[in-house]
């Protein structure tokens, strides 16, 4: 009896022994791939991501903490956050073509976050309009940094706007060989024009000769229905890999009612197929799409009373397939 009590005791120290090392260094994740159409783990078995996206870091700059990331990955349940990193004109400051050493050290904190907290992350580049210069630069410098890491996704175009597809496929190819010149096996998601809604047109016209690269596809449900589903189940059909790096259940303007009827639609269209999705975002603007209040904590620690109601019901969707509750 004394022997066994004396077995227990030893065990339980060597577990919390255990317990306390993995706490000081980063959990080691799957390296993803994609095969066909499907993301997957190193054993060729089918991963879905899901998770949120922070807002442009140069309006939510508060919230770029590694804190927020433990939080989301823990509370929420997440396995994925987004780091949308922004390039804008109209109100420069702490943009990435404005400040670039503030901009990476802010996305820096949300990777490195990522990392500790054993999460995929989605290293965005936040523009609406070609940057080939800029994109190079950053994606170079990213590389560099984390093309090491499992966790790392790299996104080189959010939302390309007027720019013809073929104008994205030729940036995108030369801002893919940057990345590979130096990271040959992290996953690279591309943008298609319109708001990354022609997936028509990539599914004709694909990047050829690279690996692990998947296109995005945007949704926002009160705005974009079945034309947009439709677009693609065509592109899955010609073999191009969906990723929904954004999405959100109200109208495309960030604002207006929740629609819960087709956001259901469309995430029962993205599980059915399992494509990873993304829900934006992370930023406490007065609109239906951001997720928090003016009052919440920059680091975590949000209470129903300060998250609006599609923060509520992400959560849940989150919480849901992680199996929190
Ligand atoms: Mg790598």
């Amino acid at each position: 009896m004394k022997l066994l009590t004396s077995l227990l005791l030893l065990t339980l120290l060597s577990m919390t022994a255990s317990c306390t090392k993995s706490e000081t260094h980063a959990p080691i994740i799957p390296s993803l791939k994609v095969d066909g159409t499907q993301l997957v783990n190193e054993n060729g078995e089918a991963v879905v991501l899901r998770g949120i996206s922070y807002g442009w870091h140069n309006w939510w700059p508060r919230f770029y903490n590694k804190e927020s990331v433990k939080w989301i990955a823990e509370d929420w349940g997440a396995d994925v956050v987004r780091a949308a990193m922004g390039i804008h004109y109209e109100e420069p400051e702490l943009t990435y073509n404005a400040e670039p050493e503030k901009a990476v050290e802010l996305i820096s904190k949300v990777v490195d976050g990522a990392i500790e907290s054993g999460i995929y992350v989605i290293i965005d580049f936040h523009s609406h309009h070609i940057e080939l210069d800029l994109a190079k630069k950053f994606f170079a410098e990213m590389a560099t940094k984390y093309g090491e890491y499992p966790n790392v996704i790299y996104e080189i175009f959010n939302e390309p706007v007027e720019d013809s597809w073929e104008d994205v496929k030729a940036y995108s190819e030369e801002v893919i060989a940057v990345i590979r010149a130096i990271d040959p096996d992290n996953v690279i998601l591309v943008g298609n024009p319109h708001w990354d809604q022609d997936l028509h047109l990539v599914a004709d016209n694909q990047i050829e000769g690279v690996s692990n690269i998947m296109y995005t596809l945007h949704y926002y449900a009160a705005t974009h229905g079945e034309y947009l589903r439709e677009r693609g189940d065509y592109a899955l059909s010609k073999g191009a890999p969906i990723f929904i790096s954004e999405s959100a259940g109200m109208e495309a303007s960030g604002d207006g009612p929740m629609d819960y009827e087709k956001w259901q639609i469309w995430r029962d269209w993205a599980e059915e197929r399992k494509i990873s999705w993304i829900t934006w975002s992370v930023s406490d603007k007065d609109e239906t799409c951001s997720f928090l209040k003016p009052s919440a904590s920059s680091t975590g620690g949000w209470t129903d009373d300060v998250m609006n109601e599609s923060a509520i019901a992400t959560r849940r969707f989150l919480r849901e397939k992680a199996g929190l509750e």
